[in-house]
């Protein structure tokens, strides 16, 4: 790829997993990451740390509110990650099954995580932008009003699993409580709970139920803003500092750190990606 072609605009940068899947397969995951690492310095902060590019915007005694660095890796940890994320012949990322009850859920022994929020929060997207090193994997949605919300279980390689629980909103709390709520109690080996919030619209009465269920069960959870291509620079902090708010003075199980995406600029993704591997037992970053 020649240097000219990496010096893209940010609303480009979506573009590159794409980009980088065309490469030729003999190359490794690092050296594709490497053409990442090869941006301006202003553009990879943004797509590597989206919420440290904001912070700059702050005065300096309010950035001691926040805690944006207590998962801190550096772009060659984020590198590193990318491999468990990439789909090989040795590291197969698959749909595995759908299940509406907890009896139905695939007997999958790996460390597992998963993906909560209210309908339209954008999990679908950020699934399959967390998924695009593994292009052939479908990421199944049923959307019809009516149509039974089914918890989504994927593969990645013998790393983890992912699982993509039915949005609430519609029909929620009832469809929400009966399926999710025992899935969050009973599965023994979910490592970490992401809780999507939309970054322009901020934490809704609906998400409470969330957070209240992984607050009684004690669940180690993390709150995701998502489609931060969407907010304004002021706009994005404004809901930063309440949210952090929020988990400093309301939540005991919540991750301080709070984390921004989005799958369209790709955002924060790599981020992501790589503060998964490492929950799940596949980094050993100790922070
Ligand atoms: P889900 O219902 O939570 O699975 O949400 P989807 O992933 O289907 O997204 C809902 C809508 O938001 C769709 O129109 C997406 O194209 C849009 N969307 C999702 N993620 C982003 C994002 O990061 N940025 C922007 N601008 N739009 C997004």
């Amino acid at each position: 790829m020649a240097v000219s072609g990496l010096r893209l605009g940010a609303e480009k940068l979506f573009e590159m997993p794409a980009v980088l899947g065309r490469l030729s397969r003999c190359q490794s995951t690092s050296q594709a990451f490497a053409e990442v690492l090869r941006l301006p310095k202003q553009q990879l902060r943004k797509l590597l740390y989206p919420l440290q590019e904001v912070e700059r915007y702050l005065a300096a005694d309010r950035r001691q509110d926040l805690h944006l660095r207590i998962f801190n890796p550096s772009p060659e940890d984020i590198a590193r990650a990318e491999s468990v994320f990439k789909a090989t012949e040795h590291n197969r990322i698959d749909y595995v099954s759908s299940a509406i009850r907890i009896d139905h859920a695939p007997d999958l022994p790996r460390p597992e995580v998963c993906f909560i929020g209210r309908s339209n929060v954008g999990k679908s997207s950020l699934i399959k932008a967390l998924f695009s090193l593994a292009p052939e994997v479908e990421v199944r949605i049923s959307k019809t009003p009516g149509h039974t919300k089914k918890m989504n279980f994927f593969k990645v390689g013998k790393h983890f699993t992912v699982v993509d629980m039915p949005g609430y909103g519609y029909r929620a709390p009832e469809d929400f409580a009966d399926m999710v709520e025992t899935y969050l109690k009973e599965r023994s080996n979910l490592r970490r709970t992401f809780l999507l919030v939309d970054s322009v619209i901020g934490i809704q009465k609906t998400d409470n139920i969330a957070i209240e269920m992984c607050e009684e069960f004690a669940l180690p959870y993390v709150i995701v803003l998502t489609k931060i291509d969407k907010s304004s620079k002021g706009h994005l902090l404004k809901q930063v500092l309440e949210i952090q708010k929020f988990v400093n003075t309301k939540t005991q199980g919540c991750f301080p750190q709070l984390f921004a995406v989005s799958a369209v600029t790709f955002s924060g993704i790599h981020l992501l990606r790589c503060f998964i591997a490492n929950v799940t037992g596949n980094l050993d970053l100790t922070n």
